[in-house]
């Protein structure tokens, strides 16, 4: 079985596991009760990895805040930016290919007296810079745009976004859940102010994820949104997931996927190659945009892509996002940049990760044009 489906979870690298037993057999204590000797270890734990994830990005350790995921780090940070900033406004600005995390809390807050503006992209997956600069508004108080599409690989301008955002003294929230670990960051030249991010797609364990938060020019104090406990600071309640966050620290800081960046993506490339060769009229979404290097979401004309999957046992793929790959509607990611509900139904997404290999191309590609073939003939 070969994996290709690394955007919707990686497995978790033999570093981060080696980190990780310790916390779960030795050093168990609960991170809040610092008055015994466990307590004060797991507690020592939590602030060595929010140090170390603080240094890769170039911040300071009390800008990051532990959470369960990506989704909740979302979820927290807009619609507290929604409560916190009522007096300022209630409009926020956010691009119409954001993952569902996003797009269902606007929708949400939508329904609570928010007013949005949902930007359009281009065939691309690019926003347009000059139609977000005139979104902006004396009442905007939050702009959302994602780092890096997790269906397609698209990246977006992201530091012109932030330069944009900043002149207009307006916050800018940035999902780099599918950039983290995949390319250098540094927070201190790209000018975001919130950014949510997670373990699981970055050879780290599920169920954790954090949201950085910039202190200065601007500050972000966002009030709590999970209430109980005083942990991380009183603004997320909750006995810490010390393991987790023992475990991301060091999936952030192996930054495996980096360091294998070359070889993921001469293999994506070649995948590519093989199959616009093979497959008359095939074409691969977003492809003539700057996309991260482990993604291909590929349209192979007039099928449903869904019975791809059944025909091609041997490999494990998606046919998008894995929050919508159940339901059979057309990828919005897809619709949005110009492809018609057939195109984007006859698409699917393979994402590549570190322990795929470049001598799989020729197996993943005949298994992909005889499925392909049978389902047209
Ligand atoms: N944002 C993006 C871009 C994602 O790809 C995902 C994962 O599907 C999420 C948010 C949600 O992340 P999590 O699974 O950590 O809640």
């Amino acid at each position: 079985m070969i994996y290709l489906d690394y955007n919707a979870t990686t497995p978790v690298h033999e570093n981060v596991i080696s980190s990780m037993i310790p916390i779960y057999s030795t050093d168990y204590g609960n991170a809040s009760n610092i008055h015994n000797v466990f307590g004060l270890r797991a507690a020592k734990h939590v602030e060595a990895s929010r140090r170390l994830i603080a240094e890769n990005w170039n911040v300071t350790e009390n800008e990051i805040f532990f959470t369960s995921g990506a989704t909740e780090s979302i979820n927290w940070s807009i619609k507290q930016v929604f409560r916190d900033y009522a007096s300022k406004g209630n409009h926020i600005v956010v691009s119409k290919t954001e993952h569902k995390a996003v797009l269902s809390t606007c929708e949400y807050l939508e329904k609570n007296g928010a007013e949005i503006t949902y930007l359009n992209v281009d065939e691309n997956g690019h926003i347009n810079l000059i139609e977000l600069e005139n979104s902006i508004t004396d009442k905007t108080i939050l702009v959302v745009i994602m780092w890096c599409n997790n269906e397609t690989g698209v990246i977006q301008p992201i530091s012109e976004i932030a330069n944009i955002c900043h002149n207009k003294q307006t916050l800018f929230l940035s999902d780099a859940t599918q950039m983290v670990g995949k390319e250098k960051i540094d927070l201190q030249e790209t000018r975001i102010d919130i950014m949510p991010f997670s373990a699981h797609k970055i050879y780290g364990p599920k169920g954790i994820g954090g949201v950085y938060m910039r202190r200065k020019n601007p500050r972000v104090m966002l009030s709590s949104f999970i209430h109980g406990g005083s942990q991380e600071k009183g603004r997320r309640a909750g006995t810490l997931n010390v393991p987790g966050i023992v475990g991301m620290a060091k999936a952030i800081d192996g930054a495996y996927a980096f360091n294998r960046s070359k070889e993921i993506k001469m293999l994506r490339d070649k995948v590519e190659k093989l199959i616009l060769d093979q497959v008359k009229n095939a074409d691969i979404n977003g492809g003539g945009s700057n996309r991260i290097f482990n993604v291909s979401n590929i349209l192979l004309p007039n099928i449903v892509a869904e019975k791809m999957v059944a025909l091609c046992p041997n490999l494990a793929f998606s046919l998008g996002s894995a929050c919508t790959s159940e339901r059979k509607t057309p990828s919005h990611v897809l619709v949005e940049m110009g492809r018609s509900k057939e195109e984007a139904i006859s698409s699917l997404r393979l994402s590549f990760g570190i322990y795929n290999r470049i001598d799989e191309a020729q197996e993943i590609v005949d298994t992909l044009v005889k499925a392909y073939n049978k389902l047209k003939s």
